[in-house]
């Protein structure tokens, strides 16, 4: 009997070993791994320059702390902001954290600004924030919040798509409008890039501050840094986590100079946050997607897997619904239940996993190739052919 307490429905199943996309279970069994880890392993298991920059910075240094400079921090940084929106980072170790810290900025800013009062977010009912107190009363999914009262007050929240709702919803207590660019576990849901442009246009309208959750679209996943660079708009805050350690866990938020302006020393923090071997990781990943054409190729392979599911979806319209995402954040919305769907897909060497919505969410490292993109769309059309 397990000793580990049953927050998970686990599939039985482990692996000792992973190589680029492919993982092999305890008994030598090869599978495609359009997991990995939650889009968190971006350069898929066991990726050289990963191994070589952790290993080279375990050897010199694993920890100080924040009360000192850290270069390797300090390097991350810079290049998070030379490449973005962003003036400042305070780096964090998840992705709850990092959100939990990007609600923590919008209020300080209006505090600073003499406006205590105008301290409310804006969300959007069944999203995904995380599991600390605060984020599951911002994300408000029944099951996230059902016995963790009493409610974390602070939040207010429309549906997705609901643009009336969304601007009857602002206050003069409104700090901040706080949305996943790309919705992950609430299925997979894309806000177009005209809407984002219009949530921006809201934003300035009625100064308040735009926070996009990034944590799992971001870091190149949508064939983009940020998936909010498709619209071409600039928000004020974003959380960062899933893939920039690419396995290593780091979260980050990334802050522009207004928002900056609202924090001093001592009023945030985070001992283990920023260390020297979590930014070795964070410095190997930014050498690899920064390298010509590597976003590129996730554009490439994300438009034609992207095609090439619909193709599937129109061959087994009574199974499959409809085909979301983009690039390579990519998910299969079916009519019914998708957990049987996942388990015959395991069965068949694929991993997968769920996401809100009947939806089958499928999340290939970012330098996944063709072939590989093929050997899934050929499990998936053999599982549907069979299915019931
Ligand atoms: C995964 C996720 C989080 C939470 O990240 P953790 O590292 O699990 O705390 C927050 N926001 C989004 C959009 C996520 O996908």
């Amino acid at each position: 009997m397990s000793s580990i307490l049953k927050t998970y429905n686990r599939k039985k199943i482990s692996f000792n070993r992973g190589k680029g996309s492919f993982l092999y279970d305890t008994k030598g069994k090869k599978y495609l791994d359009f997991v990995q880890g939650i889009a968190v392993n971006c350069l898929g298991h066991s990726h050289n320059h990963l191994i070589k920059s952790i290993y080279k910075q375990s050897k010199k240094l694993w920890h100080v702390s924040n009360a000192f400079i850290i270069p390797e921090q300090e390097r991350l940084a810079k290049r998070l902001t030379q490449k973005t929106f962003a003036d400042y980072v305070a780096f964090q170790n998840s992705g709850a954290e990092a959100t939990e810290a990007a609600i923590k900025f919008a209020r300080r800013y209006f505090y600073s600004r003499g406006k205590p009062r105008k301290n409310r977010i804006l969300c959007i009912n069944n999203s995904f924030h995380g599991r600390t107190l605060a984020t599951i009363f911002a994300s408000n999914s029944k099951k996230a919040i059902e016995g963790f009262g009493p409610k974390v007050d602070g939040f207010d929240h429309f549906n997705f798509g609901d643009h009336r709702g969304l601007e009857k919803a602002i206050t003069s207590r409104t700090a901040a409008i706080m949305v996943e660019t790309i919705m992950g576990e609430g299925g997979i849901k894309v806000i177009p890039d005209f809407c984002l442009v219009g949530l921006r246009k809201l934003c300035n309208k009625k100064k308040i501050l735009l926070i996009l959750d990034e944590v799992q679209c971001g870091i190149g996943r949508s064939g983009k840094f940020f998936a909010f660079e498709h619209a071409k708009i600039k928000p004020d805050i974003v959380p960062i986590a899933k893939g920039i350690g690419g396995g290593f866990p780091i979260g980050a938020v990334l802050v522009n100079k207004k928002v900056a302006s609202g924090m001093k020393p001592g009023t945030h923090g985070s001992t283990f946050g920023g260390n020297p071997l979590a930014m070795s990781a964070g410095n190997a990943i930014m050498d690899v997607m920064f390298k010509k054409g590597f976003l590129v190729n996730v554009v490439k392979n994300g438009k034609y897997f992207l095609s090439e599911l619909n193709k599937l979806k129109n061959k087994y319209p009574k199974i499959i619904k409809e085909v979301r995402g983009k690039g390579l954040l990519l998910g299969l919305c079916l009519h019914k239940n998708q957990v049987p769907f996942i388990d015959k897909l395991l069965k068949s060497n694929l991993l997968t996993i769920r996401a809100a919505e009947n939806v089958v969410r499928l999340l290939p490292p970012l330098n996944v190739t063709k072939q590989e993109i093929n050997l899934s769309l050929k499990i998936l059309d053999k599982v549907c052919k069979n299915y019931r």
